[in-house]
């Protein structure tokens, strides 16, 4: 159950927190304003000859610490709201991990999987086609985000290419290797994840085998965090997808479960072993029943606004990785905390997958196509980083995660804001 506002949620959070980081209150109101948003209609002439049109949105939240960056969403509830509150989540995340970007995000409201392949590929194009004065490597870069993937990433940009004449695979991230796209971009969001949640690990003295997980969520970001997560030696003992999901106390074997949900769209609990293929025990639960259930480790990896007031008390987790954007409301914040639950929030634990995708943009602009363990190191490197700094943050000053990355971000934009005066220095000259 989502509020009436996301973009309104994440106002909440920004101006609570910018107000305990002792942000300008200048700078603050710069930050409740969306820069440009677009709104467009997407004709899109169908496999059966009609025409219809769809509704595409871009908005580029705040450029002060570079060109904007975020995903594009293909989802039947994109809205304007909710792009604007992704939007600004992107200006928070980038400034959290140090990038050089601003944040934006964009999406078309569509059922992607009600089109065929050559429906979804005419409306990508269009989509660019629209917008390709608005976006552009040095002022608005595109990525993938839920229901849109590298190939659409790639119709993407050989749209921007074909229309401004020119090559610039620095234009969208995510793209196929072939393309231009980065090794390990495809796991990154995931990874990040799992890295940060190794650090909480470690800071909180667990016992990584002893640990149980599940996960809200079995796509790009989902998927790769419960496999490496168990590969790493925790017990995934739930996942959902769009369909529902599925428990055994005995755990899954991520990699069998994908590929059955590769073969059948859905989560099962039939997996293979070689060439014996064996029904796991396992129960069927709902997407609400997943986020309370008894485990270590709640990981929603799907849509915002899962955890709101009325569910927060039921979650028994110790500690919420959020890889979804939003997948709390700001009214649960106090249940969540009050209940001692350790929460990596969105802007920290899901910046795997802006980071790498800077990470192509810089192979893009420079001619280089980095190796996969470079890129690992170099995930690693950022991630850690950033968590320390946050949980270091969060110990000196009593706050929690969230309240600390949010407080390093604004600070960081403030400085930048600063940097070209505000009030105070125009005053005294
Ligand atoms: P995806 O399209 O690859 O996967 C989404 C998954 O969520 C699918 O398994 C889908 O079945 C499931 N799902 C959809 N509706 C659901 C529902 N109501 N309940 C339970 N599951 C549902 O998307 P993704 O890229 O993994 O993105 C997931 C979340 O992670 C989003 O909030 C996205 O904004 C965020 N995120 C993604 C990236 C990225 O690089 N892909 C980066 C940062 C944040």
């Amino acid at each position: 159950m989502k509020t009436a506002s996301t973009f309104n949620d994440a106002l909440v959070r920004v101006k609570s927190l910018a107000e305990l980081a002792n942000i300008n209150p200048e700078i603050i109101e710069g930050l409740l304003h969306p820069k440009e948003i677009m709104m467009v209609s997407l004709p899109v002439r169908m496999d059966d000859g009609s025409q219809q049109y769809f509704s595409g949105y871009r908005c580029r939240y705040n450029s002060i610490l570079g060109p904007t960056k975020g995903g594009v969403r293909f989802h039947p509830n994109v809205n304007e709201d909710e792009v604007k509150a992704l939007a600004l989540w992107m200006t928070i995340k980038c400034a959290v991990v140090g990038l050089p970007f601003g944040g934006a995000k964009g999406g078309i409201t569509v059922n992607p999987k009600a089109l065929s392949p050559m429906e979804l590929e005419r409306l990508s194009r269009v989509y660019i086609r629209v917008l390709a004065d608005f976006i552009g490597p040095h002022r608005d870069i595109p990525a993938p985000d839920v229901y849109t993937n590298s190939r659409i990433m790639g119709w993407m940009m050989a749209e921007y290419d074909a229309i401004k004449r020119t090559h610039a695979p620095d234009v969208i991230t995510g793209k196929p290797i072939e393309l231009g796209g980065s090794l390990g971009r495809d796991d990154a969001t995931g990874r990040g994840a799992y890295l940060c949640t190794l650090e909480l690990i470690n800071k909180m003295g667990w016992n990584l085998t002893e640990l149980s997980v599940a996960v809200q969520g079995f796509g790009n970001g989902g998927y790769h965090v419960a496999r490496l997560l168990q590969q790493a030696g925790c017990k995934i003992v739930a996942i959902s997808d769009s369909q529902g999901g599925i428990y055994s106390e005995d755990g899954f074997d991520i990699e069998s479960l994908w590929q059955g949900k590769q073969q059948s769209k859905q989560v099962k609990g039939v997996y293979c072993h070689g060439s014996v293929c064996e029904i796991v025990k396992h129960e069927r639960i709902s997407n609400e029943e997943l986020l309370t259930l008894d485990v270590d480790i709640l990981i929603p990896a799907a849509l915002e606004g899962v955890i709101t007031k009325n569910n927060a008390n039921k979650v028994r987790a110790k500690a919420i990785i959020e890889i979804a954007n939003g997948p709390i409301l700001s009214e649960a914040d106090d249940i969540i905390n009050n209940k001692g639950i350790k929460v990596v929030p969105d802007v920290l634990a899901n910046a795997g997958g802006v980071t790498v995708s800077y990470f192509e943009w810089v192979q893009n602009r420079s001619g280089q196509a980095w190796t996969i363990e470079k890129v690992h190191t170099q995930l690693k490197e950022r991630m850690t980083a950033a968590f320390e700094k946050v949980w270091d943050l969060a110990e000196k000053e009593q706050r929690t995660l969230r309240e600390s990355a949010y407080v390093q971000a604004l600070r960081r934009i403030s400085s930048a804001v600063e940097a070209h005066g505000t009030r105070d220095y125009f005053n005294h000259n």
